[in-house]
């Protein structure tokens, strides 16, 4: 049977196989990446974690090629969605040339770039995130495992970073069954420095969250600045509130573009100090506090202090980790916007998020919407934003789209 079949790959011979129960390959038909166990009618070969599979409907024909993550209810994730075309080195070396090269234009405002964003570039529990010469790699699938060393080569030579730290998150590895990964490439990490729209921004790629900034905001903290800015022509330099601030790359952006004062709240001194830091490294002649706080509380303590502000971000961290929280995360998204609607000056402008995949966008907008009623008045939406292009979403992989928010201004 070996390579009867002309063009058949090495690894498609004798490797294992899953057989789909039937009725449960309409995902895999729509190239949706992902198989959940429930999905599978049998498993044959005993794979290995990692181990390429080949994925066979009902009928025994072959529809996907995958990687096999026996400890994960996310039972497989797939490679190729054409029978003939198992995956090897090649393929993956080609999809990180291709997720890189997809960025090549990005290079102009910033130097910190997401050049790898998993299954949307066809590399499934993949992240790679560039700053400067230093390359944040996170490995959170089993089915990346056999290709660590192509994969890592590849993206050393198409970045030509000369750093590289493995920022794995242990508990998503162990969800995989995997095991803490090691660092590679030694000598990276630690503190950098980065730009962004002529921000200079430190970045705390071991200890910061993800792989320690947000990349995914810089277009909306660009999109910010310019809103400081139209208010600063029109002779109004504006008062802005940063909640959930993080490391105050939103606030430094306000700074810059002219804000008169910028209040930042977040809940970590950590990132707080690191804010701080930030707000030195640029110049600006805005007045900038910093408040170690709940912003829940704040927001309320604001409001019963009179405050008043122009411009209000909302950035908080993922309230719904999945789809049982929805109800609960709704709650809160819908706190914070009536706080912060409360607080927002007539004319003002309110940019909100969420980062929770399972609230979607029409969700979201229902929540804010909801919290508007319950403040009274009137808001326009200016804008409906989302993470930059280097975080690009496959159309038959809508889970990528986990970032959404409005830009509001308040009638
Ligand atoms: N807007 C930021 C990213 C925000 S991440 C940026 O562009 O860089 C979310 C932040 O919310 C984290 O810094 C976390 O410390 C903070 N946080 C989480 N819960 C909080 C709470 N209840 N009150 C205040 N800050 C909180």
């Amino acid at each position: 049977l070996t390579g009867a079949r002309s063009g058949a790959r090495p690894a498609a011979a004798g490797a294992a196989r899953i057989t789909l129960k039937a009725g449960k390959d309409r995902p895999v038909l729509r190239r949706h990446p992902w198989i959940y166990a429930a999905a599978i009618a049998r498993v044959e070969g005993d794979p290995e974690p990692g181990a390429v599979v080949a994925v066979h409907d009902a009928q025994g024909r072959r529809l996907a090629w995958a990687g096999y993550s026996p400890a994960s209810l996310l039972r497989a994730r797939c490679w190729t969605f054409e029978p003939e075309a198992a995956p090897d080195a090649d393929l993956v070396t080609a999809r990180v040339r291709a997720a890189v090269a997809r960025r090549a234009a990005l290079g102009e405002h910033t130097d910190a770039v997401r050049l790898v964003f998993g299954e949307a570039d066809g590399l499934p529990g993949l992240v790679a995130d560039r700053y400067g010469d230093l390359l944040v790699v996170q490995f959170h699938a089993a089915a990346l495992e056999p290709w660590r060393a192509p994969l890592l080569a590849a993206l050393r030579e198409a970045s030509g970073c000369t750093r590289m730290l493995d920022r794995s998150d242990p508990s998503l590895r162990e969800r995989e069954g995997l095991t803490p990964s090691v660092e590679e490439g030694g000598t990276g990490g630690g503190r950098c420095q980065v730009r962004e729209h002529g921000m200079l921004l430190e970045v705390d790629t071991r200890r910061g969250h993800k792989t320690g900034f947000y990349i995914d905001q810089r277009d909306n903290r660009h999109l910010l600045a310019q809103i400081v800015a139209g208010q600063v022509r029109a002779g109004r330099p504006p008062a802005v509130l940063n909640a959930f601030c993080y490391t105050g790359a939103f606030s430094v952006a306000a700074a810059r573009a002219g804000a008169q004062r910028v209040r930042s709240v977040d809940s970590s001194a950590d990132a707080l100090a690191l804010g701080e830091r930030n707000a030195s490294l640029n110049r600006s002649d805005a007045q900038m506090q910093w408040v170690c706080a709940d912003v829940f509380a704040e927001l309320r303590a604001l409001r019963e202090a009179g405050a008043r502000f122009d411009v209000i971000v909302l950035d908080p961290p993922k309230f719904a980790t999945n789809a049982h929280q929805v109800e609960r995360a709704a709650r809160a998204y819908k706190d914070i916007n009536l706080g912060a609607l409360r607080l927002l000056a007539p004319g003002g402008a309110l940019l909100t998020f969420s980062c929770s995949g399972a609230v979607d966008a029409e969700l979201f907008r229902k929540i804010v919407a909801g919290a508007l009623a319950d403040a009274g008045g009137d808001a326009l939406v200016r804008g409906r934003l989302g993470a930059g292009a280097d975080h690009p979403v496959s159309l038959s992989f809508p889970e990528g789209d986990y970032l959404k928010g409005l830009w509001l201004e308040r009638c």
